[in-house]
């Protein structure tokens, strides 16, 4: 499951919901390797996953960001929206931590670290 935070302007209300590749991730928290990450999202990616949620971001009017690729925005009203995950405080540190339970947030899966492969 995709992990996309919802965040809201803090100036105008718009929202955002920004997608955070599992390889973006682990890059950030060291809770897989990246080739773990890259296969993942490439799974979620061939599954559909990622469409859906982005399909249900943009039906809810929300603009839709790719972490990965803009780590900053600048929302139509001027402001400047900074989308890294550590600089928020709603973020999951540790696996076991299963979600940010807010409207529009899909929640986090955890992390399944596999014992081998
Ligand atoms: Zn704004």
């Amino acid at each position: 499951m995709a992990l996309v935070f919802t965040f809201p302007c803090g100036r105008c209300g718009k929202k955002y919901s920004v997608y955070y590749p599992k390889v973006f991730l682990y890059s950030i928290y060291g809770t897989g390797t990246p080739a773990q990450g890259a296969r993942e999202d490439e799974e979620e990616m061939a599954s559909g996953a990622i469409d859906v949620a982005r399909r249900r971001a943009e039906a809810s009017g929300n603009v839709w960001v790719d972490a990965s690729r803009e780590s900053k925005i600048v929302c139509s009203c001027g402001k400047s929206l900074d989308l890294n995950l550590a600089h928020h405080p709603r973020v999951p540190q540790r696996r076991g931590v299963t979600a940010a339970r807010q409207s529009g947030v899909i929640a986090f899966p955890g992390v399944h670290r596999k014992p081998s492969s």
